[in-house]
């Protein structure tokens, strides 16, 4: 295959007028894109996707041109080289793709409504008008837009409206900006606004179905998260406003538009007073990161999309920093522990995996390039380690050069690297690159040899592999001062172990906070000495512990019927992520046991051994006042003794359940999923299911609407099933954004497994059609991977799948899933008869 040319080498815009008409009712657009540039060459491509190309002009006269559907261009042949201005005639079809502009649905008091919004990343600015849709062809916009228009509808863009003329809007011009980052949304909107102490209008936007102070959280949190970078990066927030918009349809989680951010729903509204804890740290770490994307990714943009994760690894370590900095109180580093930690751990192991830098030029595979457990968890960690490295203040001092210097216009990792070495004095790219470049990462060996304390590194997997001797230079973050800061050899040798156990004073440990990418293998007197002293140790620390055994159990360098053992001593504790990681472990264990089984009966007595006194001590209802940690610990518990089937537990949820049967919404909200579970399990009826099912379609509220797709996939009704998978494409029902969750949801469940399997295996030309245009499309597979630990499954899978490898942007998912479940499944074979002795032996 040629090497495919970048659009923007040969014809390089400055400026743009689109002009857009949108017809919702005839479900399609047309419009004029007039374009002033620099031509390099006469002959000359521009983007386009779906679209109906009419005419296309140069400075006024038309110009032969040809539309090259295969490389989503038109070919165009100018008369000479040089500044020229090109106008294109075009129109399109409106579809439901949640791609390019696309209508969302939703309903007020029982009436159809639709809003228009847009999503354009990576590569759908070219579905909406002609452009060179590439992140460096930066230009400034003047959009105008003209649609369907009646009393009371709102229109917003990046940029605010100038002047309404015969029912077209016209928005001020942009700055310089990217495409992808174009947005505009309509329809009847409700708004809240406020101003930030600077002066920027900070407005959150939904439809009518929402109450007006579901609103209301995410305006304070979007202020505030401005307010904090603008301090941070010591560099203003270039626009004047800053627009936060929910739409109903949303494949993502959100979008960084400059000036106008898109959300799904469920990421931006909630009910500020019916939502549990740990939905209002996610909704404001949402929140967060896009908002710090305004400068690191809008304001100055990747080169290309290789260097994606300078977006997306920055924004996801930067949603920590700044709600850590505005709610000190939330401990939300602890998320971080908690979700992207065990993400990027898990997935980098498998061989295959993608490196944080990814080279990709074909626009198939820029999608499959979102690998959310790489560039976004793995990268922020990286960079977590850069801060830690050269510290706040040459981070802030070296940011503020760095938006100074790129402004306006791209950048590449190199630039980042150079301008925190500029600012703290160290060679941090040379350090970095290791983490960037090279997939995976290393397990550190932590060994007494002849007296000595000694590290080694080598490369940690799970599955299947070729060891291809990579090195990386590690800090080490050691609680021992002589211990080197940094690893960059493959061999250590730190000095006499005893000594340095006399000197220290507490037993020898690594990364420390665990921050570091990278997990550890400690000898038998070292781990020894660790778990004498593990009441001292922090919570962080603890489930440290838990997770790196429970990663060297699934790289096969340590067993499971080890760490079933220590169990017991951390079920006590009162720290939410020591009971994370723990209940993470005990999760894993009920793929060693079969449905209905004894053994299965054992491991139920076990989670009833780990969770009873807290289940006592917490209670189901919250208490007010209660810790964070104790609102947060609660759901694992209630999750343990409902797997239980622990007799007091299941009568307290029913009776909570029978309290409040004419109000669901109304239980709180950090167990109302575990009610309705309980419910839908142990006193399902068709009657409970057919309210659940009315409530899902009514309520607006989507932490309730996501705690009933829980509650229902749950079933263990056949019949039930049967009936909620002919819903899976009843688009008024189970909205395509919202179906992957209901598919695992049923797939996940013993009852359910057979018949989601049957069902995604028939219906999969279906899903391509109908979300295969989307980023999110290839996590369909990695949910089925997740679940499958039987050898008969791994063959179905394969079957299924293999002939799909050469699809572009699945292969690398399809490789890693069969990877994933052929180790899963040699796991279970192997060690199921261990495993289970273990649990027997714990159990009393
Ligand atoms: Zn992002």
């Amino acid at each position: 295959m040629a090497e495919l040319t970048h659009f923007y080498e040969k014809f390089q815009p400055d400026h743009y007028d689109i002009y857009l008409d949108i017809n919702r009712e005839k479900k399609q657009f047309s419009g004029r894109s007039t374009i002033n540039g620099h031509a390099k060459q006469q002959s000359i491509s521009i983007h386009q996707k779906f679209l109906k190309i009419q005419a296309v002009q140069a400075d006024g006269k038309a110009v032969p041109f040809k539309i090259d559907d295969q490389n989503e261009a038109i070919q165009i042949e100018l008369s000479k080289t040089g500044d020229t201005t090109i106008t294109i005639d075009f129109s399109a079809k409106l579809t439901d793709t949640m791609m390019g502009i696309y209508p969302s649905y939703y309903e007020v008091d029982g009436v159809k409504k639709q809003i228009i919004g847009t999503q354009f990343e990576t590569t759908a600015a070219r579905q909406a008008f002609p452009c060179v849709d590439e992140p460096e062809a930066k230009a400034t916009f003047n959009l105008a837009v003209k649609y369907d228009e009646h009393d009371g509808e709102t229109i917003i863009s990046n940029m605010p409206e100038v002047k309404t003329e015969n029912g077209v809007h016209y928005f001020d011009t942009t700055m310089r900006m990217s495409t992808y980052l174009i947005a505009f949304g309509f329809g009847e909107l409700q708004s809240k606004q406020t101003t930030t102490k600077s002066g920027v209008r900070v407005g959150v936007f939904a439809t009518k179905a929402h109450k007006t102070d579901e609103l209301d959280f995410a305006l304070d949190i979007a202020k505030r998260s401005i307010e904090f970078y603008e301090d941070f990066y010591q560099t203003p927030y270039p626009l004047p406003h800053s627009w936060q918009l929910a739409l109903p349809d949303f494949s993502a989680g959100a979008m960084e538009n400059w000036g106008l951010v898109t959300y799904r729903e469920a990421y931006l509204l909630l009910d500020p007073k019916n939502t549990s804890f740990e939905m209002k740290q996610l909704v404001a770490t949402v929140i967060a990161h896009e908002l710090a994307h305004q400068w690191f990714g809008d304001l100055v943009t990747m080169k290309w999309w290789d260097d994606l994760w300078l977006n997306e690894s920055f924004a996801n370590m930067m949603e920590y920093v700044a709600i850590d900095a505005i709610e000190p109180d939330w401990h939300i580093w602890e998320v971080f522990q908690t979700s992207d930690v065990p993400a990027a751990l898990q997935r980098d192991a498998t061989d295959g995996v993608q490196p944080v830098h990814v080279q990709v030029e074909n626009p198939a595979e820029i999608d499959s390039i979102f690998d959310a457990a790489i560039v976004y968890a793995k990268g922020a960690r990286m960079l977590v380690m850069a801060r830690a490295l050269v510290g706040d203040a040459a981070l802030r001092k070296g940011l503020k050069n760095y938006f100074a210097a790129h402004k306006f216009h791209n950048a590449t990792g190199a630039d980042l690297w150079s301008a925190l070495g500029d600012a703290s004095g160290m060679d941090v790219g040379a350090i970095m690159n290791s983490w960037l470049e090279q997939p995976g990462y290393p397990v550190v060996t932590a060994k007494v040899v002849d007296g000595k304390l000694t590290l080694t590194q080598q490369q940690f997997f799970i599955g299947e592999s070729k060891d291809a001797d990579r090195k990386w230079q590690i800090p080490l973050n050691s609680n021992y001062d002589q211990v080197p800061d940094i690893m960059a050899d493959k061999a250590v040798t730190v000095g006499d172990y005893d000594q340095l156990r006399e000197q220290n004073g507490k037993p020898f440990f690594l990364n420390a906070g665990n921050n570091s990418h990278f997990i550890i293998q400690y000898d038998e007197t070292l781990m020894k000495d660790i778990l004498g002293h593990v009441d001292q140790l922090d919570a962080i620390s603890q489930l440290q512990i838990l997770q790196d055994l429970r990663l060297l159990a699934d790289g096969r360098q340590n067993s499971y019927a080890n760490i079933v053992l220590l169990l017991p001593r951390f079920a006590g504790s009162h720290s939410n992520i020591v009971n994370a990681a723990l209940y993470r472990v005990a999760g894993n264990l009920k793929k060693f046991v079969a449905p209905k089984s004894t053994e299965k009966h054992q491991l139920q007595a076990f989670f009833n051994q780990l969770s009873a006194a807290q289940l006592e001590r917490l209670g189901w209802e919250p208490k007010s006042g209660e810790s964070n940690n104790d609102q947060l610990t609660r759901p694992y518990i209630l999750n343990a003794a409902l797997y239980a089937e622990n007799a007091a537990a299941i009568a307290s949820a029913h009776s909570l359940f029978e309290a409040n049967q004419s109000k669901l919404a109304a239980l709180p909200a950090g167990i109302r999923v575990f009610v309705l579970i309980n419910e839908v399990k142990n006193f399902g009826n068709k009657a409970v299911f057919n309210q659940l099912l009315d409530d899902y379609r009514k309520t607006a509220d989507a932490s309730y609407k996501q705690d009933i797709c829980a509650a229902l996939t749950s079933t263990t009704d056949s019949g039930l099933i049967a009936e909620l998978i002919t819903k899976f494409k009843d688009a008024d029902t189970i909205k395509p954004q919202d179906l992957r969750a209901w598919f695992r949801g049923v797939l996940a469940n013993e009852d359910g497994e057979q018949a989601a399997w049957d069902w995604i295996r028939a219906n999969w030309q279906w899903l391509e059609d109908t979300v295969g245009g989307d980023m999110e499309f290839g996590t369909y597979i990695t949910v089925i991977s997740s679940v499958f630990h039987t050898s008969q499954r791994l063959a179905e899978f394969k079957a299924f799948f293999e002939p799909k490898i050469p699809t572009p942007g699945l292969t690398r998912e399809i490789k890693m899933d069969i990877s994933v479940i052929e180790s899963r499944v040699a796991l279970v074979n192997d060690e199921k008869d261990a495993v289970n002795q273990a649990v027997n032996q714990v159990v009393k």
